[in-house]
């Protein structure tokens, strides 16, 4: 079966470096936030262009952080979307604060920067648009919206490593930028980890503060914090797949590409690319009607398939008719009854690319209805 994402392929690609990074860390004494993971907080700052990274164990905590470190809590509501990893939504409830959620564009499934508009009441404090699959979010007019109503701007970037928007990386256009490191994600650890990003020292601080129990000084704490550390092994790990990452997103982008040319005039509808983005392919998203009986067809032919979402957040159990929305959720509904993700990960061969092609066109007009 080709798998939707595979990261034992990336370590095999890269066993060298990662096993002799691991040797260096079992070796050196320090396992919890030390050398290796400021060497990687700096490394990761220049490459989004900013100029602080704070390593966290988990792309949730790095929202539930930044939205503390932005002063969100109790009584203040964040905008985000429905169509997310149910994380984005979770981190707000976790930080105190009240979700409301908004419409996605369905040509991109980001936020909808008409929606935004609509869903700020004066309890709005802050937004987080989401860059899913690895499409940034239309983010001049969401940043043009939220200034004018003094909105904190939080990038959720879990899926959206190194992409890039008018020419610069996602992650350096808001207050603060949150990063995953989980496995399958573009920059994937060997376990949980996430990051902070920004440019504002003051903020930086008391993400520093707060991911280690508030202390400034060792066994004294300034506020209260969490237990939210990288730890030495992931860092070190994370630094060698640094190294690779813009290739990797070379060749997603390039896999992209001959799938989108290959299943033209096909019955799955390819992905779009925002003009003024470079997408970084974390998944890569078609829309089928016929999304049950595609996914068996591809399946009896050894081709993986997932659902990135099949139900949006607010109809989930845990969040159906308790968190706000904001007017109809029409095309997250649309998106969800019909998108399907096909096998992406840098590590995927021509001839496997080709049998995913082959296997799609073979199920052909049937997709119509
Ligand atoms: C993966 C993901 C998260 C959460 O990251 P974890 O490291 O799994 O906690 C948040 N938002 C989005 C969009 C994600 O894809």
């Amino acid at each position: 079966m080709i798998p939707v994402a595979n990261p034992l392929a990336q370590y095999l690609a890269h066993r060298g470096e990662i096993d002799g990074a691991v040797r260096r860390v079992l070796a050196g004494g320090r396992y919890i936030l030390g050398p290796e993971v400021e060497a990687f907080e700096a490394e990761f700052a220049a490459l989004i262009g900013v100029r602080f990274a704070v390593g966290v164990a988990s792309g949730t905590d790095a929202l539930v952080l930044a939205l503390r470190a932005a002063g969100v809590g109790p009584g203040d509501e964040v905008v985000t979307v429905s169509h997310t990893a149910v994380a984005t939504v979770a981190a707000i409830e976790l930080a105190g604060a009240s979700p409301v959620l908004v419409d996605i564009e369905p040509a991109y499934y980001t936020l909808d920067p008409a929606g935004l508009e609509a869903a700020i009441s004066p309890r709005t404090k802050a937004v987080i648009p989401v860059h899913l699959y690895g499409q940034p979010a239309d983010l001049e007019p969401i940043l043009a919206i939220s200034r004018r109503y003094g909105l904190r701007v939080i990038e959720d970037c879990a899926q959206a490593h190194g992409a890039v928007y008018r020419g610069r990386r996602v992650g350096a256009w808001g207050d603060l930028g949150c990063f995953s490191f989980y496995p399958t994600k573009n920059l994937g650890a060997f376990g949980d980890g996430g990051m902070v990003v920004t440019d504002d020292p003051e903020l930086a601080g008391r993400l520093r503060l707060l991911r280690e129990y508030g202390w400034a000084e060792r066994y004294v704490s300034s506020l209260p914090g969490y237990n939210s550390r990288l730890d030495e092994l992931q860092a070190a790990l994370l630094r060698v797949k640094l190294r690779h990452l813009e290739a990797a997103n070379d060749r997603r982008r390039e896999i992209a590409a001959r799938y989108i040319e290959a299943l033209a005039g096909t019955a799955v509808e390819p992905p779009r690319v925002r003009p003024e983005a470079t997408h970084v392919f974390h998944l890569f998203v078609v829309r089928s009607k016929a999304r049950d009986r595609l996914r068996e067809f591809l399946a009896a032919r050894g081709v993986g398939t997932a659902v990135h979402y099949p139900v949006p957040v607010h109809l989930q159990p845990a969040y159906r008719g308790r968190v706000r929305i904001a007017g109809p959720l029409a095309a997250t509904e649309g998106a969800a009854r019909e998108v399907v993700s096909l096998p992406m990960y840098p590590e995927l061969t021509d001839e496997e690319v080709e049998t995913v092609i082959g296997s799609i066109r073979a199920f052909g007009g049937d997709a119509r209805d």
